[in-house]
């Protein structure tokens, strides 16, 4: 019978490990290793075991530990390598690929020298350019393997066609159907490169004389202070942040308010949860952590993520805002703590209604209505999953549970007052949810929506639609419940949890920090 082989492997550094039945065909083991070293089919794939010997990639791999770990090595495929580099320089005499690569070195050693290119060098770049436009267009010179069909509508195949090796291949194209059909997970140095764009698409790096390098030293610090913990990660960081880059855009706060202040909320919305512990104000009060005695139970972790936020900016090399002048740097410190001290589920009331007041009255041109949208949209953004595509909000409900849970676990072993929406012996995931839609994300999202009408079908739609699902899903689990202890199927059913009781639990959830 066949087995399971786990084989454990380090490859540029990153640990990894590939799983694979012990009748698995060679290639397919194979292809494995290529993926996780994000080789190419031409890339040649090289594996050593501890003691330094290359080992065969093959079915029979003997399985390891992560102590035993073999190390896997990419010898990237060059284009001379490669057959028809290797064909097409032995046809021409000489290699055009390396000859223009020469001329690049001669460019650039003149260039360097000389502030100026002399003419000579333009000649010879004509001249080779002209060349190779010949060996693409000349069909003729097709057997050469460079002639490229350019005119449009005819189906002649081309001589280029006839090297396989250019073309991709099924499992090549299937393997990208694949990724992209299930997007898989962004990978944390590419949602570095998302929000590095966020600031350039809003023109910050113009208006604010932001140095790109001293941004993505302030995103790599950022990246650094998010903990791995199931929820209040970095992953998380990014939701946020590109849902308050969302409503930026769909409420055209450009022209709106002043460029410092979208400044403000982004970088506020990036730092809003840094170095989260995965316990929340409940736990740091009742437990008396080192951040409840610091900051006297007052919103400790708040305070806590906007002072590691300024931390962070204190050095010069990470400092994003050191272009500005000192009145200007206030200006966004003293932004930055109104919201990010906002996050704080046990004002969501206070602050709410604070919101509601000057509604009806809303003025832009007003600072303290500015500053309370601004508290207003960072919130929105902070619960805003269940505004996501259900594929997308439910994994992070999951992931919310899982903190939560730890936490309940945690406090029935210190023998602190356990959250009771914590609890892992009382929470289900539609229980969770319909209560906070009800309570929570409808009543902010609909006040926000009253503002900018235009928000409707973005942020209240979906979690209309969530609110749907979670509901259906409570009344499956109520009435397997009912089956489960053979009571008879009161009128309950199709309103499982009565209202007043679920107000009771959110209001729990809400207020139970509150100093
Ligand atoms: P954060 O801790 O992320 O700054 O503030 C948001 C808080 O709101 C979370 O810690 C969590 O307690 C609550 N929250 C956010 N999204 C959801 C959700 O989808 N369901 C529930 N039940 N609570 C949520
Ligand atoms: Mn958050």
């Amino acid at each position: 019978m066949a087995t399971t082989k786990i084989i454990y492997f380090v490859v540029d550094g990153r640990p990894e490990q590939a799983e694979f039945p012990s009748d698995c065909p060679a290639q397919d083991v194979k292809e494995v290793f290529r993926a996780a070293a994000e080789a190419g089919p031409y890339d040649i794939l090289k594996l050593y075991n501890t003691k330094g010997n290359m080992i065969n990639i093959s079915p029979k791999l003997e399985s390891n530990i992560r102590q035993t770990q073999y190390k896997l090595e990419v010898v990237a495929a060059d284009c001379k390598t490669n057959s028809l580099g290797s064909e097409l320089a032995a046809a021409l005499g000489f290699d055009l690929s390396a000859m223009e690569k020469r001329l690049q070195a001669l460019e650039k050693k003149i260039l360097v020298d000389s502030a100026d290119m002399p003419s000579v060098m333009y000649e010879m770049r004509n001249r080779v350019e002209s060349f190779r436009d010949k060996l693409e267009s000349v069909e003729h010179l097709s057997w050469l393997g460079l002639f490229k069909e350019l005119t449009e509508g005819t189906n002649k195949p081309s001589p280029f066609y006839h090297k396989r090796s250019l073309r991709k291949t099924k499992e090549e194209c299937q393997q990208v159907m694949e990724n992209y059909l299930h997007m898989r997970q962004w990978e944390d140095a590419e949602i570095m490169v998302l929000l590095q764009l966020m600031y350039i698409d809003l023109d910050f790096m113009s208006k604010f004389n932001i140095e790109i390098e001293v941004l993505q030293q302030f995103l790599f610090e950022v990246y650094r202070h998010y903990n791995n913990i199931p929820f209040h990660n970095f992953k998380h960081c990014f939701c946020v942040t590109q849902m308050m880059y969302g409503l930026i855009w769909l409420t055209d706060l450009q022209n709106k308010m002043d460029d410092i202040d979208i400044l403000t909320m982004l970088t506020s919305a990036i730092c809003h949860d840094l170095d989260h512990p995965g316990y929340n104000n409940a736990y740091q009060i009742n437990a008396r952590t080192e951040l409840a005695l610091r900051y006297n139970d007052i919103s400790p972790l708040e305070n806590h993520h906007c002072s590691v936020a300024f931390k962070i900016l204190e050095k010069s090399d990470n400092n994003i805002f050191r272009n500005l002048t000192t009145e200007q740097f206030k200006r966004i410190r003293e932004g930055m703590i109104k919201c990010v001290l906002a996050t704080d589920m046990a004002r969501h009331n206070e602050i709410l209604n604070q919101f509601r007041s000057i509604m009806p009255v809303f003025d832009f041109n007003n600072k303290k209505h500015k500053d309370v949208l601004t508290m207003i949209i960072i919130k929105v953004s902070d619960i805003s999953n269940e505004a996501r595509p259900m594929d997308v909000a439910e994994p992070w409900l999951d992931c919310l549970l899982q903190e939560f849970f730890n936490q309940s676990d945690m406090e029935k072993l210190e023998g602190l007052p356990v959250s009771p929406f914590m609890d892992r012996d009382k929470v289900t995931k539609p229980s969770s949810q319909t209560g906070f839609i009800r309570f929570v994300l409808l009543p902010l999202f609909i006040e926000l929506a009253n503002l900018f009408p235009n928000l409707e079908q973005h942020i209240i739609d979906p979690v209309r639609k969530a609110l749907d699902y979670y509901t259906e899903m409570e009344n499956a689990l109520e009435m397997e419940k009912l089956n489960r202890t053979g009571s008879s199927q009161s009128d309950k059913i199709g309103k499982p949890v009565e209202n007043q009781e679920e107000s009771k639990r959110v209001q729990i959830q809400l207020s139970q920090t509150k100093p």
